[in-house]
């Protein structure tokens, strides 16, 4: 018998099929839900920068037909005969994890993204060896290690952006022990991941600037995100203004770009957490490294139990996502902005507005 012979559940969700960087609907199939599996009928998926990088195959590792989406909210629909922890009715999510081994000292330290046979939501392989589909779909099995609870206070779609935007950027301020209030955060990118950086640093009592290739995103990021500084990293002026005045910087930009100036920015012995992931290597100048005493490091998405820490915290501080949503028919119209650097500051599909139309 074929390992995928039980998948037998029909799902229309929407793929991308080539490099287009375009989605179509697509119909497909899922396992049965097993004894350890949840069924989410998927309310809301928020539009990560990942879902393009890997829709254009920008890393070069996409397996078409790709179904993207690891920003995942909905409602528990099925459980399996051992889940014991969720019940049909469940608010829950899904985000950039779908399997490990569960066996490696990562697994076991609740680090399952550093497990390194972590399998992610979508354009991964699955234990059966079926290829796995994201959230932009009408439904998903899980195995229920991997879903987390969304706290009654947040709403289903603005809290989907926090099951992979929130977590990366939750994660290494949490390692690196930057929620200090008075320390200075500086948030390079003003997009998805880094609207929410600048929320948790804002709700910790940080002082937070922005650095951003877009003067017009100061204003609102003034007014409406409480940012007490903006510097438009395009400018040397600014740039030079604010030489060595940062403890610590999240760079969550998604092109090539160069950390010297940016590392100039902070403080000696400041830190830096890389969590955008160009397609090509950022530069990396080793004077501004070197005559700082900095550091630079990386940090992919977060552990489950840490998402779930994540998600409470954001209940506790109020913390959401500032969302566009959208139709799943504008899903290609979504991605060419998120292109263009048109959005403020997630899109979220309303997956179920599908049969409301
Ligand atoms: P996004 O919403 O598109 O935001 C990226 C921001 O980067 C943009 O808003 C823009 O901010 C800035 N930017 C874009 N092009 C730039 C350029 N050429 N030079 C300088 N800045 C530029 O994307 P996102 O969803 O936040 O994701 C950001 C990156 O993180 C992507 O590469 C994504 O794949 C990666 N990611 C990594 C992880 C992880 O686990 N490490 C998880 C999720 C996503 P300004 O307009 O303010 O300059
Ligand atoms: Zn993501």
């Amino acid at each position: 018998m074929e390992a995928t012979a039980n998948h037998t559940q029909i799902v229309t969700g929407w793929a991308g099929k080539d490099s287009s960087g375009k989605v179509t609907p697509h119909v497909f199939k899922r396992r049965e839900n097993g004894p350890e599996d949840v069924t989410i009928k998927v309310q809301f998926c928020g539009m990560c920068h990942t879902d393009l990088h890997y829709l254009k195959n920008d890393w070069g590792i996409t397996m078409y037909p790709i179904v993207p989406g690891h920003e995942i909210t909905g409602i528990i629909t099925k459980v399996g005969l051992n889940v014991t922890n969720f019940k049909v009715g469940d608010r829950v999510g899904v985000g950039c994890i779908y399997a490990s081994c569960l066996n490696c000292e990562f697994c076991e330290a609740s680090e399952e993204n550093y497990c390194d046979q972590v399998q992610f939501t979508y354009n991964g392989i699955f234990w059966d060896g079926s290829i796995t589909y994201g959230g932009y779909s009408e439904m998903l099995v899980a195995n229920n290690r991997y879903v987390v609870r969304i706290p009654e206070s947040l709403p289903l779609d603005a809290a989907a952006p926090l099951l992979c935007a929130g977590i990366t950027v939750y994660s290494p301020m949490k390692h690196h022990n930057m929620f200090q209030a008075g320390k200075k955060l500086g948030v390079v990118g003003l997009g998805g991941l880094g609207h929410v950086a600048v929320k948790f640093g804002k709700a910790f009592g940080l002082h937070v600037t922005v650095i951003s290739t877009s003067p017009n995103k100061e204003k609102e990021a003034k007014e409406r995100l409480n940012v007490d500084g903006f510097i438009v990293s395009t400018d040397p002026k600014q740039m030079q203004a604010a030489s060595r005045s940062l403890d610590y910087i999240i760079d969550t930009v998604s092109a090539k770009h160069s950390l010297g100036p940016i590392l100039e920015l902070l403080k000696v012995n400041g830190k830096m957490v890389l969590v955008g992931a160009p397609d090509k290597p950022v530069d990396l100048p080793s004077f501004p490294l070197i005559f700082g005493k900095r550091t630079v490091s990386g940090s992919m998405t977060g552990g489950i139990k840490e998402t779930q820490e994540m998600l409470d915290v954001c209940a506790k501080h109020n913390i959401k996502s500032d969302i566009e949503i959208v139709t799943p028919e504008y899903i290609n119209d979504a991605l060419a902005r998120l292109a263009r650097n048109d959005v403020r500051y997630r899109f979220v599909i309303d997956i179920a507005s599908k049969s409301k139309l």
